[in-house]
């Protein structure tokens, strides 16, 4: 932490979560394998003719990648409980069989963002009625310690050649457009981002197979043989990769609050809008949530405050992590009353001398 000259009278309180509080669907359906297919080291390689026969698959979402979506998690190749995505970063969580697209607020995704066929194909499986609903903490540590609480969410499989299928998990409740036997065209519209299923945060999962087999759309691998692997194919067309894998790293959301009493309150509301007026004898806290950092990033917090003076707190990420939520509390001063006026939150990512993500927010005191 650094030392202010306005922080001995703060009570600072830096937070981070280790875990990912996301979760996934896996295919939710068995074919039979094909029996040209080749173990390798815990997978399949793929023959070139089957490769050959793979969908070039376009981004699976129309939203815009620079202000509401962007990937939470990759495919896992780490081996064992190891989680590693084709980059060898943490942006994956273990045995996740797929990528997963999220939108940054839970308000972008209640005011729709469509989920778009890939590739053209036939709709073979469909699925709707499963209420939107974010799994609890409780749920969460359920599902990451032993898969036992998977759910089942709204979904579309399509086939689009002979082995190659492509599956959209997580949808919205009552937003699927398609139905089963249905040819569908790249970019025709299947339903909406939602919250259904296992999961505590809005996202389409998207999962490509070859016949049962689960395949990393990035690598054209499904082997948990270590992130070192080369990519034998990427099944994305250039442009969907370049957009897949421009930001690695972001801030999902922050502000102002009266209400943050520990990190319990972040890890499952950050996404709700907060009031940014706040009463003179109210607790002060500012938090952000963000995504993607790395191990050695300096990760800040400040309140600047109406009197000048500026709260921080700052830390060394330690590890990398999926996501994370901090917070800063300023503490009712003797008087009972917070001072009059505006008070300013900043939030930075600092890798080496670049920052890499920042918010700015602001709340009033009347
Ligand atoms: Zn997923």
């Amino acid at each position: 932490m650094l030392s202010t000259p306005g922080e001995n009278r703060l009570s600072a309180q830096l937070v981070s979560l280790a875990k990912s509080v996301a979760l996934i669907t896996v295919a939710l359906f068995s074919l039979q394998s094909n029996p040209k297919a080749q173990a390798v080291g815990g997978g399949i390689e793929l023959t070139a003719e089957q490769l050959a026969e793979a969908p070039e698959f376009s981004v699976p979402v129309d939203c815009d990648f620079d202000t509401t979506c962007f990937v939470q998690h990759y495919f896992d190749h780490g081996p064992g409980s190891r989680t590693q995505d084709h980059f060898c970063s943490g942006l994956t969580y273990n045995n996740h069989r797929g990528i997963d697209i999220r939108t940054t607020t839970l308000e972008q995704m209640e005011q729709g963002v469509n989920v778009i066929a890939a590739a053209e194909g036939e709709v073979i499986i469909v699925r709707d009625g499963v209420t939107d609903r974010a799994l609890n903490q409780r749920e969460v540590n359920e599902f990451l310690t032993n898969s036992g609480l998977v759910l089942k969410s709204n979904q579309v499989v399509i086939r689009h050649s002979r082995n190659w299928y492509s599956l959209y998990g997580h949808l919205k409740k009552g937003t699927v457009a398609v139905k089963k036997g249905q040819r569908v065209r790249r970019g025709q519209p299947l339903g909406e981002i939602g919250l259904s299923g296992s999961t505590s945060f809005p996202h389409l999962h998207f999962g490509v197979m070859f016949n049962n087999r689960v395949i990393d759309p990035f690598t054209a691998r499904e082997d948990d043989a270590g992130c070192q692997q080369p990519a034998r194919q990427s099944l994305w067309t250039e442009a969907a990769e370049a957009i897949l894998t421009k930001r690695k790293v972001g801030i999902l959301n922050a502000g102002f609050s009266d209400r943050v009493e520990g990190i319990d309150d972040l890890k499952t509301k950050p996404l709700l809008s907060r009031s940014q007026t706040l009463t003179s004898t109210q607790q002060i806290t500012f938090w952000s949530g963000h995504w993607g950092t790395q191990k050695g990033d300096h990760i800040t917090l400040e309140i600047h405050q109406p009197d000048g003076q500026i709260a921080r707190v700052s830390s060394v990420a330690e590890e990398s992590r999926v996501n994370g939520y901090h917070f800063l509390t300023l503490p009712l001063p003797p008087s009972g009353q917070q001072a009059s006026g505006r008070y300013v939150g900043v939030f930075s990512i600092l890798r080496g001398k670049k920052v890499v993500a920042s918010i700015t927010r602001g709340a009033v005191v009347p």
